[in-house]
């Protein structure tokens, strides 16, 4: 049997195999599903948390700008108002006379060397500036007396308001009162044109058409008030513009405020002038945008004083597209990279003066709880898988440990059984199964036991079988053997000493010992039994121990497929030499046998042929005489001989006949003959005998019949066979014949009512010479007839049937061959 090649494991392997495949694998899979399904819910969260974050976040800077924007702008309304009222309050002061002038007043303007006009000292009042730009003979003395009276009013504007720092007035003819007091004359250049500074023309009809205060952009004061920024509202009479009052109001408290905003996130604002300048930046916001330190220092005001270009949005690279889209949108947000990292940007504009709160937020700072809280769950995550990897390591070491374990508790009692198995293999057929703690393993033992019980019996059963045939061998005197063509060797299994190991045997040793006529032959049906593999038979003669030729028969067959590359015949030798014996006495007897039928029929046709001369002359003399003799009773004895004679004629004429069939040497003459007309002839032939006998002949054929056959040797067989029916009929008999069919053979039957054949003599009939005991009796015959006849139907390929009751009759039926169609058919 070819084995399939299998690769072999040890169970402990295949166990713990087993366990990791079908346990720990999926344990596995479905434990590292649920870690990333964590790890996948967790950045989910976050980037939710973010989202959510990210939109509060927006709402609430945008919310917060917005807030702190109105803040500021409530309190810019607040002195525009103010400054509504300042500029009504002049307006109306420069159109009233003022004719009490203070002596004091009066006392305190000098006009300088320049041609200033201007106050002396502060005597509580505002300071007085009249530029030489303007020629001293036009400068107004009255105007200047008139605007004194505002002094109280600009006072008040400057101590009760906080933001407002200055109050002042400047004229069209550049006068400048001012409040609260300074020395103008060290501070202001002495022909000073004021229209042409911003806080004056900001106001003047092509800058101001609606009359409405101006908020003039910011800038550091030169004076070290920090920022600062200027309000101006037009001060006309009529529609000549006499003027410009203003406020200088100090950013200070303002960007105190927005400096103290407490945005959530660590957040801060930051104020943007309309120019996009930051006038309000806290200190994370200057490292956000990489501020200077501002600017210090007096400057006279000579000049505009601006900040360096880093202060203003517009002007540097990297907060050009938000300064755009501040520019773009009273309110809006923006997300964009500041100081390293991403922020959140949310403005909102304040009407009035087109200042923009900004509020920044790093997002960082912004998702930091997020992300700190991400990383926990990563952390989380982490310690999860650590905590797996070590649980697996554990369980595998555990599940390895109970593997080897149970390996061992199965491979204990899978050892016992081997052991029983091993025990049956070496012939101890009655192994007991051991207590094993598995029901499964129990019954497999106990199966085991009950197979080497049984294969104990079987084997018991066999070897008396083997016994039995060997000793039936031994007596039978046949040996067994075996014969290996690839080598020319044979192994014969002795008979007669019984437990002898067999013999080894070369085909040269044994054809040597063989009868030198019969190797030939012997190597020739060996390689044709080969070649075949069929199986053969062959008598030889071998020289036996005491010399003598004994005959032994030897039929054998190869056993192994005819391609087999080591074919092997199995072969039986049987001592034949009684048979031999046996066979060569009968042949002898039978040769002997044939010789004496050989002189018989020898005798009996040469004394047949030597009878047949007188016989012809004693038959022939014998009618001449019966025409001559008148004697009645001399013509009964004539009669008596010629009938005796033509008796002995038909004797002689059927044993010749016999002894011709016997030598084989009578040949048939066919022609195409009419078996009816046959039939009815030997009919007619036969009446004078029947009517002698008082038998009816009853024919039952009609119409004809071709046949191609020998119809005299016909005639012959179906006369004797009517001679028969009626000689051994009984007077008031009857015969009957008809022509009879079956398949392939057509019949003449012969039927009589006559004395029958007792069963047991039915088959001696055909016999020569048999007559069934009638020999004796009055009825004429000599036992030839039917013998003739059956050889004679045999001749012509048919036979002879009889079927006979004693007393009541019998039917002779002679059948010949027939191809053609039946009698009924043609007729
Ligand atoms: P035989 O010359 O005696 O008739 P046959 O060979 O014709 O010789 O017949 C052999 C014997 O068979 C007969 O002697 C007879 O005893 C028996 N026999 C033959 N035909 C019949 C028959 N029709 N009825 C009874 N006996 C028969």
């Amino acid at each position: 049997m070819a084995l399939e090649s299998v690769s072999h494991i040890r169970f402990r392997s295949w166990l713990w195999l087993a366990f990791f495949r079908h346990s720990i694998v999926p344990l596995l899979l479905v434990e590292a599903l649920l870690v990333v399904a964590y790890l996948a819910t967790n950045a989910t969260i976050r980037s939710s948390n973010i989202n959510y974050l990210h939109d509060t976040a927006t709402v609430a800077l945008a919310h917060e700008a917005e807030r702190e924007a109105e803040l500021i702008v409530r309190r810019l309304s607040g002195v525009e108002t103010l400054l509504k009222v300042f500029s009504e309050q002049t307006a109306k002061a420069l159109q009233t006379p003022y004719r009490q002038v203070p002596v004091e007043e009066q006392a305190n303007y000098a006009r300088n060397g320049n041609g200033v006009l201007h106050s002396i000292a502060d005597i509580g009042g505002a300071a007085s500036f009249y530029s030489a730009i303007t020629p001293a003979e036009h400068q107004s003395l009255d105007k200047v007396y008139r605007l004194s009276r505002l002094d109280p009013l600009m006072k008040s504007l400057v101590e009760d308001q906080p933001l407002v720092v200055q109050s002042y007035f400047n004229s069209f003819d550049s006068y400048n009162r001012i409040y609260p007091f300074f020395d103008t004359q060290t501070q202001y250049l002495a022909t000073l044109d004021i229209p042409s500074f911003n806080f004056y023309y900001l106001a003047d009809s092509a800058h101001d058409p609606k009359r409405e205060p101006v908020w003039t952009n910011t800038y550091l004061d030169p004076a070290g008030s920090g920022w600062m920024t200027s309000v101006v509202a037009p001060v006309y009479r009529g529609d000549f513009l006499e003027g410009v009052v203003g406020f200088d109001i100090t950013m200070e408290r303002i960007i105190h405020t927005i400096l103290a905003i407490k945005l959530p996130w660590q957040g801060y604002a930051l104020l943007l002038d309309n120019d996009m300048t930051m006038l309000a930046v806290p200190e994370s916001g200057q490292r956000d945008f990489a501020l200077p330190v501002q600017p210090q220092g007096l400057k006279k005001v000579s000049q505009e004083t601006a900040l360096p270009t880093a202060f203003n949005l517009n002007k540097r690279q990297d907060t050009a597209l938000l300064a755009r889209a501040i520019a773009a949108k009273p309110k809006g947000f923006m997300q964009m990279p500041l100081g390293g990292s991403n922020r959140m940007l949310a403005w909102a504009r304040i009407p009035d003066n087109g200042w923009t709160l900004l509020t920044v937020v790093d997002e960082n700072t912004l998702f930091a709880n997020a992300n700190g809280l991400a990383q926990r769950f990563r952390h989380v995550g982490l310690l999860m898988i650590a905590g797996l990897v070590l649980f697996y390591l554990v369980f595998f070491l555990y599940v390895h440990a109970k593997a080897r374990r149970l390996s061992d508790s199965l491979s204990g009692p899978v050892g016992a059984i081997i052991d029983m198995v091993t025990a049956i293999k070496k012939g101890n057929y009655q192994t007991k199964a051991p207590p094993l703690p598995l029901v499964e393993l129990q019954h497999f033992a106990n199966g085991v036991a009950d197979m080497g019980q049984a294969l104990g019996e079987t084997v018991a059963a066999l070897e008396a079988s083997e016994t039995r045939v060997r000793q039936a061998l031994e007596n039978s005197g046949d040996v067994v053997w075996e014969y290996w063509p690839n080598n020319q060797q044979f192994l014969v299994y002795a008979h007669s000493e019984s437990g002898q190991p067999p013999r080894s045997l070369s085909l040269r040793q044994y054809l040597d010992s063989c009868h030198i006529d019969d190797r030939q032959r012997m190597q020739e049906v060996l390689v044709q039994g080969l070649k075949t593999a069929e199986p053969f038979s062959l008598d030889y003669r071998v020289k036996n121990s005491a010399g003598d030729w004994i005959w032994l028969n030897a039929r054998a067959q190869l056993n192994t497929p005819v391609n087999d590359p080591h074919p092997r015949v199995t072969g039986i030798t049987t001592n034949i030499s009684r048979r031999k014996a046996i066979e060569s006495a009968l042949k002898e007897a039978r040769d002997a046998a044939e010789e004496a039928s050989k002189a018989k029929s020898l005798f009996l046709s040469s004394v047949s042929h030597e009878l047949k001369t007188p016989l012809h002359a004693i038959s022939g003399f014998s009618q001449v005489l019966q025409c001559q003799v008148t004697d009645p009773a001399a013509l009964r004895s004539v009669n008596q001989i010629v009938a005796a004679s033509q008796h002995l004629n038909q004797l002689i004429e059927d044993l010749l006949l016999h002894v011709r069939l016997e030598k084989h040497s009578l040949s048939l003459a066919p022609t195409l003959i009419d078996l009816a007309d046959v039939a009815g002839q030997c009919l007619a032939m036969m009446a004078p005998e029947a009517a002698k006998r008082q038998v009816v002949l009853h024919s039952e054929l009609s119409g004809s019949l071709r046949y191609f056959g020998d119809g005299g040797r016909i005639k012959q067989v179906l006369l004797n066979l009517l001679s028969n029916a009626i000689k051994y009929n009984k007077a008031g008999g009857s015969v009957v014949v008809c022509l009879t069919y079956q398949e392939g053979n057509i019949g003449f039957e012969v039927k009589d009512t006559g004395i029958g054949i007792p069963n047991h003599s039915t088959a001696r009939i055909f016999e020569p010479f048999e007559r069934l005991g009638n020999a004796n009796s009055a009825i004429n015959g000599s036992g030839i007839g039917l013998a003739v006849s059956k050889e004679l139907a045999e001749l012509m390929g048919g036979y002879i049937e009889v079927s006979s009751k004693e007393g009541s009759g019998s039917t002779f039926t002679f059948w010949l061959p027939w191809t053609g169609e039946r009698a009924d058919e043609v007729s």
